[in-house]
């Protein structure tokens, strides 16, 4: 037994059970799961847990207000299936995704695609559906208007506004000073102006402002900022926007400490501010676009410890997973200072907590560490790991093929 000090975890989402001693998901526990998609490491989303999550944001949210699904949280098919019927949209950022969302069965006409640097053949692609385009720029709306032009369609063009302001406590800045991303604000009416004149459908603003915000009081600031400027906006342009999409920001409690957003509070402010918008938004329909608030806690990422051994008194929990699924979770996606996600002994969940054990992973990396130190009931090999807060940004957004090791197993239940 090792002796080294346990540093501390995140907190575990509250979707989840014990099952014959063992972590269970929707019903089944962790190696039934594993026994079922045949293989580990195996991401696990929880529909249940989906479901909890949206009933929730429903209940707190005004009516007037669309939830849209950021896809790039996690575009695993199955999921988009089960999520069509339950969101009012879906934001994609790349021609892929958009591929991916119409396989799923999602209409067009409630697809928005957000992203610098779309290439000809992806605008192509979105307009000749009649997907809305959140314009990033004014030689991207030029290249919009010349390809409905050259394949008979009008184009359907909101414009994406880079505020001066940005998201307080956000994980990541989308906002705020010199941005690859949106249209400067000053210059939106002009560019307006220039959509209707120019014969496209003007759709109306789409801001943005940052992510992973856990604070209800910079969110409800945000969300005020972002409607008077849009109010501004359309005042300046002389016309009143058929939609705003208010961004997103909510974000989850990964970490020691970490507290989930005031719900309650974000949606009564915002439920406020909407009924007594400015008159030139009176029509207009509101949304916010959220990822990782969704998905997040909904999924967890199993993976079996291969081997156990101690280095200089540290007990280390090697396991057949890594980085290369769970790139956040080693705190190389965006960190500045490493700290462990909620973390488990899938397979021993009902057993006290006894060994301060680090949870590694296969690559001859040292930044391949899932969990560091953290105090866990004591592991063998063959025992299952699960590292929670893995439904967003997991799959998707790690380096699967790093060392050849090629990508995880995905299962919705
Ligand atoms: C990434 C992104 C989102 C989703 O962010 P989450 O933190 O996952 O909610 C929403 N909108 C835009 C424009 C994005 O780039």
């Amino acid at each position: 037994m090792s002796d080294a000090k346990a540093k501390p975890t995140g907190p575990i989402p509250p979707y989840f059970q014990t099952l014959d001693g063992e972590l269970a998901i929707g019903g089944k526990t962790a190696s039934a799961l594993v026994a079922e998609a045949g293989d580990t490491p195996l991401f696990v989303y929880s529909t249940a847990a989906l479901d909890r999550r949206i009933g929730e944001l429903r209940a707190a949210m005004p009516n007037r207000l669309g939830i849209h699904y950021a896809m790039k949280a996690n575009p695993f098919a199955p999921l988009l299936g089960w999520m069509k019927d339950r969101v009012d949209g879906f934001d994609v950022a790349s021609g892929g995704e958009l591929k991916l969302a119409l396989d799923a069965g999602v209409a067009a006409d409630r697809i928005s695609f957000a992203g610098p640097g779309k290439r000809d053949r992806e605008l192509d692609y979105a307009i000749a559906n009649g997907v809305t385009l959140n314009c990033e720029s004014e030689g991207e709306a030029e290249r919009a208007f010349a390809i409905g032009a050259r394949i008979g369609v009008a184009p359907k063009i909101a414009v994406r506004v880079n505020p001066s302001f940005d998201l307080k406590g956000s994980g990541m800045k989308m906002g705020g000073g010199a941005k690859p991303f949106g249209v400067d604000a000053a210059r939106v009416p002009a560019l307006v102006k220039r959509i209707v004149a120019a014969g496209a459908e003007w759709c109306g603003f789409h801001i943005f402002a940052g992510s992973q915000a856990l604070d209800a009081d910079a969110i409800i600031a945000m969300q005020a900022q972002t409607l008077a400027l849009a109010a501004e906006l359309a005042e300046a342009a002389g016309a009143a926007p058929p939609k705003v999409n208010l961004g997103g920001g909510l974000g989850i409690p990964y970490f020691p400490g970490d507290n989930p957003v005031d719900l309650a509070a974000v949606g009564g402010a915002l439920g406020q501010a909407l009924s007594a918008v400015p008159a030139i938004l009176q029509d207009t329909h509101f949304c916010i676009e959220l990822g990782r608030y969704l998905v997040g806690e909904a999924g967890v990422y199993l993976c079996r410890v291969v081997d156990r051994k101690t280095s200089h008194g540290e007990a280390f929990l090697v396991t057949d997973g890594g980085l290369h699924h769970q790139l956040a979770a080693s705190g190389n996606f965006g960190t500045v200072i490493r700290r462990n996600y909620p973390v488990a002994v899938a397979t021993r969940f009902d057993m006290p907590a006894d060994e301060v054990q680090s949870v590694v992973g296969c690559l001859c990396t040292p930044l391949d560490r899932l969990s560091d130190a953290a105090l866990l009931p004591h592991a063998e090999v063959g025992d299952l790991i699960a590292i929670f807060c893995a439904g967003a940004y997991g799959a998707s957004a790690s380096p699967a093929n790093f060392l050849g090791q090629g990508a995880a197993l995905e299962m919705l239940v």
